[in-house]
């Protein structure tokens, strides 16, 4: 574990130094080679710390800090947008962890594979709410791609239709996605949710949405995409991109004061 912060340590280091080195030679230095090299590394970084931290072998042991965190907190009074808002982000995230899947299958891009484990972890914290307050799992016989929400199984047939022409479309549909959970997050965040596990697990998925939201981006600037953000605003986009990876996982702190500023910036 020590180990391993360290190793996270390094990387950081090496990510803020090599982002701050993209900043200069972008003014500077537009010659390919310099610019290839820089973008190379620091997608290297990136892609490193989201497998450390999105590793497969840490999915169960998140995935118990989340069932203790959750269980430690007060049963309250659950509202009707409370329910919705559980039944909706549980295939919400089963969405995306399906697509990731099949993208990873179809382009072999570890990103792919990283954060379709975060968002297994996502899909069962949801899960996690739903046994605490006895609710019936719309997904409890899940299998990958079908939906019973059709609004999502729409967005997923779409979105992976997408995905499979190209990479670099691929890749997009990994920000899109991100973008419409951040976009959908915030709102029951800042409205219908008062619960403090719910918002717990919500300020929990937020922050992971944010780091893959800054993977995503890293891979577009790897291949010259600009991403112009559908569902977020263009001021929060580039706050999330433009800040650094947020280190450690949410799930094991138990905490649901969130002093992200980008997170009070928002519901202010
Ligand atoms: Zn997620
Ligand atoms: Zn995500």
């Amino acid at each position: 574990m020590k180990n391993q912060m360290k190793k996270l340590a390094v990387l950081i280091v090496g990510l803020v130094t090599v982002f701050s080195f993209i900043q200069c030679t972008k003014a500077e230095d537009t010659t390919p080679t310099t610019t290839e090299t820089a973008k190379s590394t620091a997608l290297v970084l990136i892609d490193q710390i989201s497998e450390s931290e999105n590793a497969a072998e840490s999915v169960d042991d998140i995935i118990a800090c989340v069932y203790t965190c959750v269980n430690g907190m007060p049963v309250e009074e659950l509202s009707e947008a409370e329910v919705n808002t559980l039944n909706f982000m549980r295939e919400e995230e089963f969405m995306a962890h399906d697509i990731y899947v099949n993208l990873f299958a179809a382009y072999n891009l570890p990103v792919f594979n990283n954060i379709s484990n975060s968002e297994t972890i996502h899909t069962t914290a949801i899960k996690a709410l739903m046994e605490k307050y006895g609710l019936a799992d719309p997904a409890a016989d899940h299998q990958t791609g079908v939906f019973v929400n059709q609004d999502i199984q729409g967005l997923y047939d779409a979105l992976l239709q997408q995905g499979l022409l190209s990479i670099n479309d691929a890749v997009v549909v990994g920000a899109t996605i991100e973008d419409y959970d951040i976009a959908d997050l915030l709102s029951h965040i800042t409205e219908g949710t008062d619960n403090e596990d719910i918002l717990f697990v919500l300020q929990q998925l937020y922050r992971g949405s944010r780091n893959h939201m800054r993977a995503f981006y890293a891979h577009m600037t790897y291949r010259d995409i600009t991403y112009v953000p559908q569902y977020i605003s263009l001021e929060l986009y580039n706050q999330i991109v433009g800040s650094a990876w947020e280190v450690g996982n949410g799930f094991c702190s138990c905490s649901a004061t969130e002093n992200n500023p980008l997170f009070i910036l928002q519901t202010q």
